[in-house]
């Protein structure tokens, strides 16, 4: 049966501003890293972007090599935008980015001129789209000059294939420069993309200022670290997890003392009246620079999970303490 929107998708999603800019993004957005490539369960993709459509989730967080295979989840989210989703492009953010590996030879990577703008390129292509929302440098590249980075980022938008730019994973004095340089060319740094959640601290030294001083917006990602910060690892690594199939969360990392942490923080989300995965995510949001925290999910019940974390974010003073107590 084709796919109506309900009715009810923007009764309860609070939508914020992103830093200075006009654009509204909704508390939870939904990023296609892992579960959308073509090893994945199209239907499954298919249902966790119209389930989260149907909450609000206006935002889809893409880049030009998620998959796998690289340039996979891009294609996917094209066939979704032109069967389910076709008719509501004006109702969706959707991002990429570029600064990974994607393909041989000198042009498929970092951040020169030459590999953003071709980049973005394919990926339309592969969106079946005119323009990207927010169009990424996905990290910093040491090696080619900011100026040269920046001024892709730019191009692209006097293109008019993205409305906005944004930055990620770079550290605090890059970003500071990058949005001078933006500022300079006339298209304003929209927003920082930094890995935050309450395993990783990094941007709380300093990017988080910088953002919050030039009206930058923030989207943490990984901020249930990967499923971690969920009530999926409480007894050790259980199968079908991220852990058991993704290079990205190293069995290794998954350490006794960090299970022992991830108890402790279940029982005080528990005493909170919520998951823990919902705790992370209120956590994550607790912090005013943040605009919107970027989810990944292998269901549409981790979703509805996710989302409800909106149904308690304060925290006391005492609960952000015993946090701290159990993070050190
Ligand atoms: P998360 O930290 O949210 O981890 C998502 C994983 O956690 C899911 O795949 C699932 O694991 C598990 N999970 C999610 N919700 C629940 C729940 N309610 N209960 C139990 N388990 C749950 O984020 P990601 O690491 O996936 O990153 C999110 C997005 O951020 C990416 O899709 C991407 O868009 C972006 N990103 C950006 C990067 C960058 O460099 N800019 C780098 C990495 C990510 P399982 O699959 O095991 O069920």
């Amino acid at each position: 049966m084709a796919y109506i929107p309900s009715s009810a998708r923007y009764q309860s999603m609070p939508y914020k501003r992103c830093g200075n800019s006009g654009l509204l993004l909704p508390a939870i957005s939904l990023g296609l890293w892992q579960n959308f490539g073509d090893v994945d369960d199209f239907a499954n993709a298919t249902a966790m972007i119209t389930h989260a459509f149907d909450l609000g989730i206006t935002h889809f967080d893409l880049a030009n090599n998620y998959g796998p295979s690289p340039g996979s989840a891009e294609t996917n989210f094209g066939k979704i935008l032109t069967n389910e989703l076709a008719g509501y492009r004006d109702e969706l953010i959707i991002s990429s980015k570029a600064g990974y590996t994607m393909w041989e030879g000198p042009y498929g990577d970092w951040g020169s001129r030459k590999y953003l703008i071709s980049s973005l390129d394919q990926s339309l292509k592969r969106m079946g789209l005119q323009y990207v929302d927010i169009f990424y440098s996905h990290r910093y590249d040491p090696n080619t000059p900011l100026e040269e980075t920046m001024m892709a980022l730019d191009q692209v938008v006097r293109q008019g294939k993205a409305l906005y730019v944004g930055i990620s994973n770079y550290g605090p004095a890059h970003t500071q420069r990058a949005i001078d340089i933006l500022k300079q060319l006339g298209t304003p740094l929209l927003i920082h993309q930094p890995k935050y959640s309450m395993f990783e601290r990094t941007p709380e030294k300093g990017l988080l200022d910088v953002l919050g001083q030039n009206g930058v917006g923030c989207i943490p990602f990984s901020p249930l670290a990967q499923g971690l910060l969920t009530n999926k690892y409480l007894k050790g690594i259980p199968e079908h997890s991220r852990a058991t199939r993704s290079v990205s969360l190293k069995p290794e990392f998954i350490t006794d003392e960090k299970i022992a942490k991830v108890q402790k923080l279940n029982e005080l989300a528990v005493k909170r009246g919520q998951t823990l995965a919902q705790m992370a995510l209120a956590w994550v949001l607790r912090d005013k620079r943040v605009t919107t925290v970027l989810i990944g999910a292998s269901s549409t019940k981790q979703i509805d999970d996710c989302v409800a974390c909106l149904q308690n974010l304060p925290f006391s003073d005492e609960e952000l303490k015993y946090i701290e107590v159990i993070l050190e």
